[in-house]
């Protein structure tokens, strides 16, 4: 059995990961997370990119525990804002994981934006870091629209606020295996796998 640690301390992720393992045909592959291994502080995430700052947590992790890792690192991106919040949306209000701030300062910045330039995606970098130095990094995107009020119990950060492409409901409306199967962690995830198999040979 490979082990293979997720570099996230976040259960949803942990889970989310497993369940699209379980759901796959891929055997001898274990994923172990943070919690699993020896503590080790967190880096800052200081990269001007969702790419580098997935691949830097998980290079980060590699070194600490020499096992072969997957980090990922995601926010999203809204049109009308050039991008942004972008890999500033874990604290876009000032304060890191603060979902509520940051969802009201971003709907309050886009009042006057009408309709048709609501826009915006969320975003997803993977990083899978092999301890023999092989890199790899995935990029996902899941395009939708921002409401004008938030909406919706399910998922967290800006679920509320967001409505993919081809739905009538937000994020926070879907179940969360609905999520899965449609989000940018969810692509990115499945895009991965075969990665991870090559990983048991
Ligand atoms: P991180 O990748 O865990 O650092 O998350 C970055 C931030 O992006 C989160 O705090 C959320 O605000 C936002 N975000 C990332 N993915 C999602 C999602 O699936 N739904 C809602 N917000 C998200």
């Amino acid at each position: 059995m490979t082990r293979v640690l997720l570099a996230s301390r976040n259960k949803k992720k942990l889970a989310e990961l497993r369940r699209i393992l379980a759901a796959s045909s891929i055997d001898g592959v274990e994923i172990v997370g943070l919690d699993d291994v020896p503590a080790f502080p967190d880096a800052p995430e200081t990269g001007a990119t969702f790419e580098a700052n997935a691949l830097a947590k998980a290079r980060d992790a590699v070194r600490e525990t020499g096992l072969p890792t997957v980090a990922d690192d995601s926010g999203i991106a809204i049109d009308a804002l050039n991008g942004m919040p972008g890999v500033l949306s874990a604290r876009w209000s000032g304060t890191h994981g603060n979902d509520q701030a940051n969802l009201d300062l971003v709907l309050a910045q886009l009042t006057d934006v009408p309709d048709e330039r609501r826009g915006g995606a969320f975003v997803c970098a993977l990083a899978l870091v092999h301890p023999d130095g092989r890199e790899l990094v995935l990029r996902s995107e899941w395009r939708g629209r921002i409401t004008r009020e938030p909406s919706g119990a399910n998922g967290f950060g800006y679920d509320p606020i967001f409505v993919p492409e081809g739905h009538a409901e937000t994020s926070a409306e879907l179940a969360p295996e609905a999520k899965d199967g449609i989000s940018h962690r969810g692509q990115a995830l499945r895009e991965l796998l075969p990665h991870l198999a090559s990983l048991s040979d």
